[in-house]
């Protein structure tokens, strides 16, 4: 499963990098997933960090 942030609901809390910074990192101030690792969706920690996100703005997709 891919997992992404979506840029217009993320306001830059860090949280998700903090989490996981092997997925997730703050770049220009809002969190985005890291090139290459788009495809880590199913990863339980990327899932808990999208449970965590305060503005729900982790996303996922098949
Ligand atoms: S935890 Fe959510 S609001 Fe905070 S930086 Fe990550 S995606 Fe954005």
């Amino acid at each position: 499963m891919k997992v992404s942030v979506d840029p217009d609901v993320c306001y830059g809390s860090g949280d998700c990098g903090i989490r996981v910074p092997t997925v997730f990192a703050l770049v220009d101030g809002y969190g985005t997933v890291l090139p290459g690792r788009e495809g880590a969706g199913d990863e339980p920690e990327v899932q808990e960090a999208a449970d965590w996100c305060p503005s729900q703005a982790i996303r996922f997709s098949e």
